[in-house]
């Protein structure tokens, strides 16, 4: 399917309204007009419009009492979706002769959300899901504001899911072109010991699981294998993903 930029700009408007209950390009100008005439309109959403978090023009940020939603949400929310929300409504991007190159298309926000997904964890204090920030030493609870540790996450080439009680693991990880829906692996707590988890092998492939000391052991369909840094595993088709 091939977008248009105005789809494509629609789609960012829409995504960025469901996180952050703001419209991308409501600030401070906007609001400072008592009444909004069709030509301002025109001006603000369509000649020159200005992004409320652009990088190099401030003249319309978010206002504190009108905008609150975005002004808190703006920086709990991964750094991958931030990212791409500056790229998207960069001012380049936005100008009517855009090339294919500045514009985010449908597949990067996949690509986003998948890795976020990853990171997607329930908050051990409150039980709130919250993103885990996989470049920190700890990361913040969205909800609750306490401090989460950095928890063992398992690395794909680039790609880091996070390993917290709860969490499923997708085909599109364990196989070679698998499916994103698809659930191949759960995180769960290992009863014969407290505090150590498993990745239990939902799927029906057998995974090969590569000790610290080199020793493989097979993976059936239904058996787990623990959640500890320096374990590799083979999975189906042969991507391998290391426990870090
Ligand atoms: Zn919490």
């Amino acid at each position: 399917m091939s977008y248009t930029r105005t789809d494509l700009f629609s789609l960012a408007v829409t995504l960025f309204l469901l996180f952050y209950n703001n419209h991308p390009l409501e600030g401070k100008l906007t609001t400072s007009i008592p009444c909004l005439t069709e030509k301002l309109e025109q001006k603000l959403y369509g000649e020159s419009p200005v992004f409320i978090w652009d990088k190099t023009d401030d003249s319309n940020r978010p206002v504190r009492g009108i905008h609150n939603n975005v002004i808190k949400r703006w920086g709990v929310f991964p750094k991958t979706l931030r990212e791409t929300f500056l790229k998207s409504f960069s001012k380049t991007a936005m100008t009517v002769d855009a090339d294919r190159q500045t514009r985010i298309m449908e597949i990067q926000w996949k690509k986003v959300f998948l890795e976020m997904r990853n990171t997607l964890v329930a908050c051990p204090h409150c039980k709130s899901e919250t993103f885990i920030d996989v470049n920190s030493s700890e990361t913040r609870c969205m909800e609750c504001g306490k401090t989460i540790a950095k928890p063992n996450m398992l690395q794909i080439g680039k790609e880091k899911v996070v390993l917290m009680n709860g969490v499923k693991i997708y085909a599109s990880i364990t196989k070679a072109g698998g499916d994103y829906r698809e659930i191949t692996g759960n995180i769960v707590a290992d009863g014969s010991k407290p505090g150590l988890l498993v990745l239990q092998n939902l799927s029906k492939d057998v995974w090969v699981g590569v000790t610290r000391s080199g020793a493989t052991k097979n993976v059936e369909p239904n058996q787990a294998i623990p959640v500890l840094q320096g374990i590799k595993i083979v999975f189906q088709g042969g991507n391998q993903a290391e426990i870090i």
